[in-house]
């Protein structure tokens, strides 16, 4: 097993015409999937007015820095008032374009990969590669790639997935699909596919050693062979108390095993998340791992 550590990749901030747009044979292709795509509407001003659901949820203050005694549970507007207050100093690390009409709801706030993570892991893709995000969540990681195919259960978040890629000027190389992943899986094709299941809410921490078995809605063998079917690269972003030599054995369900890198994503000296690389990605160009 060969240990890297993250590049301290500053978070990339692309303009909308540095990269053409997803060619068109992609679009017909998903069109063919019969899957419920989005394109992110490309003419909607940044500043589009809010959905029903966020406006319900009021924007926590600077002042209210205070740490909820438990975690909310639940999508109702006070439980997401209440995350967004306990991770609200950390909202320019998520996105540092926050200030800009960023949006999230109540599982985005815990459940992002921070930016710098994110851009970390989207320069392991090959120039030109085509990636799918596989539980693009409020986009986060999505954002940071080049050409994507994010796959979100959620249509709500993908709502906000799309907000946050015009916000970062990046909606020309997402395509978004509404739609479970195990189902889409089969008729996708990619030259890697990104994956940061759920990892079963925050409580995931409580216990001492995580295991790929408590990935949800599959565990880390089913998702991990359902990204295989579509890419010869893969990516997982797993929680920082994971069992990595469990993960590397993933590598062994390929015929020559995959090459395997794990890295530990460290934001501001805090271990946020362990990122194991499957399959020839590009190399960090520094061994450094302090990001952000
Ligand atoms: P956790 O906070 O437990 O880590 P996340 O909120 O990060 O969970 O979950 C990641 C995303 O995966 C969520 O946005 C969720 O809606 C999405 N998701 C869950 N199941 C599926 C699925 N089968 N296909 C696609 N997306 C899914």
């Amino acid at each position: 097993m060969a240990k890297r550590s993250a590049a301290p990749v500053a978070p990339r901030r692309r303009g909308a015409n540095t990269v053409p747009p997803l060619h068109r044979s992609l679009h017909r292709f998903l069109r063919l999937l019969g899957a419920s795509t989005r394109k992110s509407a490309r003419r909607r001003r940044l500043t589009a007015e809010p959905t029903t659901r966020e406006r319900e949820v009021p924007r926590p203050q600077e002042s209210k820095r205070s740490e909820p005694e438990s975690e909310p549970q639940g999508n109702d507007a006070a439980a997401a008032a209440a995350v967004a207050g306990k991770y609200w100093a950390h909202r320019h690390s998520l996105f540092s374009l926050y200030d800009r009409g960023v949006r999230m709801d109540a599982e985005g706030w815990y459940s992002a990969t921070p930016e710098a993570v994110a851009a970390t892991q989207a320069a392991r893709a090959a120039p030109g590669d085509l990636v799918v995000d596989a539980f693009a969540g409020c986009g986060g990681n999505s954002i940071q790639g080049c050409y994507v195919v994010a796959v979100e259960i959620d249509p709500c978040k993908v709502e906000l997935a799309a907000h946050n890629a015009r916000v970062y000027g990046v909606e020309d190389r997402i395509e978004f699909i509404v739609g479970d992943f195990f189902r889409l899986a089969p008729s996708l094709k990619a030259d890697l596919v990104f994956f940061s299941p759920p990892w079963g809410g925050p409580s995931y921490i409580q216990a001492p050693v995580y295991t790929l078995d408590m990935l949800k809605p599959k565990d880390g063998y089913a998702t991990f062979q359902a990204a295989q079917r579509i890419a010869p690269k893969i990516m997982m972003f797993l929680p920082r108390t994971v069992d990595v030599s469990q993960v590397e054995e993933l590598s062994w369900l390929s015929c020559p095993p995959l090459d395997f890198e794990s890295e530990e994503n460290y934001v501001q000296h805090r271990l946020k998340g362990i990122t194991a690389y499957f399959g020839r990605t590009k190399r960090s160009p520094s061994p450094l791992s302090v990001l952000g």
